[in-house]
């Protein structure tokens, strides 16, 4: 059955380039009813925290991509870090040196770095020159009781490798731009390049989907998994996401690691949607999928070979969708966070309107895209706008405009809530003795009530509201 995996390295929190990476696996495992893994790549131990794999399982979480094998959840294959595997992994460099594919190198730094120097001066590719390849054992023992501590390289001996891959296809490298590569640090810690495969095969991952950065690295690890006889899983390179000027999406372009995302307001459904979007694409071109869908639509041959352009904008109008169609206990569960954070659900506020609360949010729904847009939008439910713009003051100083207000005002007057229907009946008594109707009617009312010239629908805001807010509201407009 289908085995594929995301293996992080936990150093901060997910790039979306990479969650679009962890997508994909998550997609072709499931619609395959495969085994989606999870593995953390935490070799490099200086730079790896467990606050940060943390925060991976987090950020995982939250756009909806459950692991089937991996931390916390365990597995037959583990353990799933590989700072766990690390005696493992000496078992294979033992069994690579035993059979000729791997030797212990004692150059040192210095050495080197004075070797890259000289091959550089000289045209030459500056790759391990075999120094160490045929050093006698008592060389060893020499160097090593001198304090010296060896790294192991992987001896590479033929010309070249194909690597054959699902999405690139063939693609030949000569192996004299590498050369004898090191597969375990002088601090007995394995290369990526070598780590990777051995989990691989060990963890019987069928495919290896990953960003194409790592197809340069695809040759050496064949090499490998060739050496110890393990079977190749198929690769699939999968093209880089790109910012709107074409090169490679970086902070430069605007937020890119995935709970920045999740802070602005935007809900992982939408997330997951727009990703899965980034050089997938549904037989119809659909673009608005919900989980499910995009599950049962999503096969590797319909990921394109080109790169796809990070599109904001695009992503923040698939958000509003997803906004716009949520259920409301959803919204609302959604929407709180923004709203305290942004300190509008103030002890008093909630005293007066917790039942109100819901509705209130629900009638902005289709005003905003994300959910950081809300709370400038609430506000019109918590405070009056004392601030008028041009507009608003044009219309406060209409002639009827006074006579409007105050005839709505006292006609609320005695009542803790007014109905839609007592308000159509007041405006509609007012249209009549004032003679005022359209803007000079309910925009004044707008903004005898608001201060503002725009926002929720009018009828909300005046059932909504206490008649006491209200009316302290209109005498703060008509003062
Ligand atoms: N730890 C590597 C990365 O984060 C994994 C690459 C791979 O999937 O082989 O880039």
């Amino acid at each position: 059955s289908i085995r594929v995996r995301f293996a992080p390295s936990p150093t901060g929190h997910i790039h979306v380039g990479n969650a679009r990476t962890a997508l994909f696996n998550y997609l072709f495992a499931k619609k395959n009813n495969g085994v989606f893994i999870l593995r953390i790549e935490d070799t490099d131990l200086e730079r790896s925290t467990l606050e940060s794999e943390n925060i991976i399982y987090e950020d995982l979480k939250w756009l909806g991509l459950d692991w089937d094998e991996g931390p916390i959840v365990g597995g037959d294959f583990g353990p799933y870090r590989q700072s766990e595997r690390l005696h493992i992994y000496e078992e294979y460099v033992k069994k690579l040196m035993a059979e000729g594919f791997a030797y212990e190198c004692f150059c040192t730094k210095d050495e080197l770095e004075a070797e890259r120097e000289k091959a550089k001066a000289e045209g030459r590719q500056p790759i391990y020159n075999g120094k160490c390849r045929n050093l006698s054992n008592e060389e060893k023992i020499r160097l090593k009781n001198s304090g010296v501590k060896p790294s192991i390289r992987f001896h590479v001996k033929e010309k070249e490798v194909l690597v054959k891959d699902f999405i690139k296809g063939d693609v030949l490298f000569p192996t004299d731009t590498f050369g004898d590569f090191v597969i375990v640090r002088p601090d007995g810690i394995p290369t990526y390049n070598f780590a990777v495969v051995i989990d691989d095969a060990l963890m019987k991952i069928t495919h290896v989907i990953r960003g194409d950065d790592h197809l340069n690295n695809t040759p050496k690890q064949i090499l490998i998994f060739n050496a110890l006889n393990f079977k190749l899983p198929i690769f699939v390179h999968i093209p880089m996401i790109l910012g709107s000027d074409h090169s490679k999406l970086s902070k430069r372009h605007g937020d890119t690691s995935l709970n920045l995302f999740k802070d602005k307001g935007y809900l992982p459904e939408a997330m997951f949607n727009f990703l899965a979007l980034l050089s997938w694409s549904a037989p119809d071109d659909k673009e608005i999928m919900s989980k499910e869908e995009i599950i049962s639509l999503f096969t590797l041959d319909r990921i394109s070979r080109s790169s796809a352009v990070f599109d904001f904008a695009k992503l923040k109008w698939m958000n509003g969708h997803y906004i716009r169609n949520l259920d409301i206990d959803r919204l609302v569960s959604e929407a709180i966070p923004f709203l305290e954070k942004a300190g509008l659900l103030t002890e008093g506020f909630k005293n007066r309107y917790k039942d109100k609360i819901p509705e209130m949010i629900f009638s902005l729904r289709e005003k905003f895209e994300i959910f950081t847009e809300l709370p400038d939008l609430f506000k019109v439910y918590t405070e009056f706008n004392e601030d008028l713009d041009g507009e608003a003051v044009e219309l406060l100083k209409l002639p009827t405009s006074r006579t409007v207000l105050e005839a709505f005002r006292d006609a609320i007057l005695g009542k803790t809530y007014i109905t839609i229907d007592e308000y159509k009946r007041i405006t509609g008594e007012i249209q009549k003795s004032v003679g005022v109707k359209g803007k000079a009617l309910f925009m004044v009312i707008r903004v005898g009530i608001t201060g503002l010239t725009k926002g929720a629908d009018l009828d909300k805001i005046v059932t909504l509201l206490s008649v006491e807010d209200l009316k302290q509201r209109l005498d703060k407009a008509l003062k």
